[in-house]
C-alpha cells in the first residue's frame, strides 16, 4: 500500500517512460523498464579475481577493490542513462543505479569493513550549473542499501577543468592532477572509504581523486565503484 502510494508519487515527478528504449514504465518500474534492467551490459566485476577495472587501476594506486556495474559504450542506448543523469536534470536515475550496483555488490562481501561513502566532488561552479552532483547521488542509492554513510563534502575540487572527453591519457592526468583537497583528513584517520565514480574511461579522475585521500593520511584505505567502464 505504501509501496504503491509512493510509486504514484514518484511518477508525478518524474517522466513515466524507461530512460533507455523510451517505452512506457509500469507502476512498480522506476527509471528503466524490467527488460531494459535485464539486458543492461553489467560486467559481474566483483565475481571474478582481478577484474578490468583493478586492471586498469593496478600499479597507479594502492586500492583494496574496485568494480563497476556495467560496460559503458559511448553510441549505445544504455549511456543515456549517464546522459540523462549529468544533462537532463534527472538525479533519480543516479540515485536508483547506486541502490542497483548495491544489490549487486554486497552479495560477494564487497562492503565489508567499508566506513563512509565519498563522491568524487564537482567544482563549486559546475555544481551550480547542473544543480548537483551526479556521483553523490549515486552515493546516496549505495547509502540507501548499505547503510554506510555518505561523506559529501570530505574532498574538494579546487580547479575548474575543462571537459576531459577530448582528451588522451596523458593530457587528462595533467588535466586533473592536484586538484583535489581533503578537507578534515583526521576525520577518517584509519578508515576505508569507498570512492564514487559515474564513468571510468581512463581513471584519470579516480586516480587524481585517490590520491588526494591516501597523501593527506597514509593511513586512508580506498576501494572504488564507477557505474560503468568505458570501452
Ligand atoms: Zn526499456
Amino acid at each position: 500500500m505504501i509501496r504503491s502510494l509512493f510509486s504514484h508519487i514518484f511518477h508525478l515527478f518524474y517522466p513515466d517512460n524507461c530512460v533507455v528504449c523510451g517505452g512506457q514504465l509500469r507502476m512498480s518500474e522506476r527509471v528503466m523498464c524490467s527488460a531494459c534492467l535485464i539486458d543492461i551490459p553489467r560486467i559481474y566485476f566483483h565475481n571474478t579475481e582481478r577484474n578490468p577495472l583493478e586492471e586498469l587501476l593496478w600499479g597507479q594506486i594502492p586500492y583494496v577493490r574496485a568494480s563497476s556495474l556495467f560496460y559503458y559504450f559511448k553510441d549505445n542506448t544504455y549511456s543515456s542513462l549517464i546522459y540523462d543523469l549529468k544533462y537532463k536534470n534527472r538525479p533519480d536515475i543516479g540515485v536508483f543505479l547506486g541502490e542497483l550496483c548495491a544489490d549487486e555488490l554486497s552479495a560477494s562481501g564487497f562492503f565489508e569493513d567499508i566506513d563512509y561513502i565519498v563522491p568524487i566532488p564537482l567544482h563549486r561552479k559546475r555544481l551550480r550549473s547542473r544543480g548537483y552532483n551526479q556521483s553523490e547521488k549515486i552515493a546516496e542509492g549505495l547509502s540507501v542499501y548499505s547503510g554506510i554513510p555518505v561523506l559529501p563534502k570530505l574532498i574538494k575540487r579546487t580547479v575548474h577543468t575543462q571537459t576531459q572527453t577530448q582528451k588522451n591519457k596523458e593530457e587528462r592526468m595533467r588535466n586533473v592532477s592536484n586538484i583535489f583537497k581533503v578537507t578534515r583528513p583526521q576525520q577518517v584517520h584509519n578508515k576505508h572509504i569507498l570512492v564514487i565514480d559515474d564513468i571510468i574511461t581512463t581513471g584519470a579522475t579516480t586516480i587524481s581523486c585517490t590520491q588526494s585521500l591516501i597523501e593527506a593520511d597514509s593511513s586512508i584505505k580506498v576501494s572504488i565503484v564507477s557505474l560503468g567502464l568505458a570501452r
